[in-house]
């Protein structure tokens, strides 16, 4: 997919500008937020720069056009981290570096190396990378992809001229769902919940399931009033998707059902709700901080919680 999302246009536009003016510089930091289609940028700008049609670019028939789009194009080295690893290893920095010192195999074309992301490129690894991103020989761009207010080394961070990736608004991002999902309106915005300004995260969640999997349990968690089902059985259904995920659900439920508390003047089942929303917090911030959590743990112990809750109350 080589087009520009429709929240990308004003960074599209500064880069045409420069690339029009002569302008462009060797290296680019793309700064957004994961799941906003920060991949897609980068794609649609090498797509542009390979394209050796004078308009409309990329046309889809030239030779270059051609061979981007196999995935094989000679030109184009993508640096992420490898399978089962989190970073990208001095090994990847090396390949990069023989990659640059290549005399391109197509003539007047640019080098385009993407690296994603950019916090992925542990310290021995930025360090090589620093003697390529300095004075790469002939014409080449780097595009880092990185999260804004990333830590980056100084020494990187200064060589490549930052670009803001906006994420999207609200109405863009469910517009932009809408065509790429068949899903309810109610599911787009729950995935856009947890995905906030990242339609293209929100996405990938629809598509793992989430919104079969919130109904699920939204509906399961009902039968724990009548002790039809355990804390523990319904933690362990709830076991496919990350505890927060069923953290957040819970939370938006116990918001819905405060709401509706205030206006038909239930008040000591309000307070009770407010309480066991106070005893989300230190989880949550648990289950982000630590490094290996026990999720299943943390969601059974706030189901107990919540179960306690739901055979207290006296209104519905
Ligand atoms: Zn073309």
């Amino acid at each position: 997919m080589s087009t520009v999302l429709p929240w990308h246009e004003d960074a599209w536009h500064q880069i045409q500008s420069q690339i029009r003016g002569g302008r462009l510089p060797h290296a680019i930091l793309l700064q957004g937020l994961p799941g906003s289609g920060r991949r897609q940028f980068a794609d649609a700008l090498c797509a542009h720069l390979l394209c050796e049609s004078e308009a409309d670019k990329p046309c889809g028939r030239c030779r270059q056009c051609m061979l981007y789009n196999s995935g094989n194009h000679p030109d184009v080295l993508v640096l992420e981290p490898e399978e089962k690893s989190k970073s990208i290893k001095i090994d990847q920095i090396r390949r990069l570096s023989l990659f640059v010192a290549q005399t391109s195999n197509q003539s007047n074309v640019t080098k385009l190396i993407v690296i994603r992301p950019a916090e992925a490129l542990g310290p021995a690894a930025a360090n090589s990378l620093l003697k390529s991103l300095e004075e790469p020989p002939g014409r080449t761009l780097f595009m880092l992809i990185a999260e804004p207010g990333t830590a980056l080394l100084p020494t990187i961070r200064s060589r490549c001229q930052p670009v803001a990736l906006a994420g999207a608004g609200t109405e863009q991002a469910m517009a932009w769902l809408q065509l790429h999902s068949s899903a309810a309106v109610d599911d787009l915005a729950a995935a856009l919940q947890l995905a906030p300004g990242s339609p293209v995260a929100a996405l990938a969640l629809l598509e793992e399931g989430l919104p079969a999997w919130r109904a699920g349990i939204e509906e399961r968690l009902s039968e724990l009033a009548s002790g039809r089902l355990s804390p523990v059985e319904l933690a362990k259904l709830a076991s496919t998707q990350p505890a927060l995920r069923a953290i957040h659900l819970i939370e938006e439920i116990s918001a819905r059902d405060s709401r509706a508390f205030i206006q038909s003047h239930h008040m000591q089942d309000l307070r009770r709700e407010l309480l066991f929303q106070h005893k989300l917090l230190p989880v949550k911030q648990q289950l982000n901080s630590t490094a290996n959590p026990n999720e299943l743990m943390a969601l059974e112990y706030l189901l107990i919680e919540y179960a306690g809750l739901l055979k207290a109350r006296t209104g519905t």
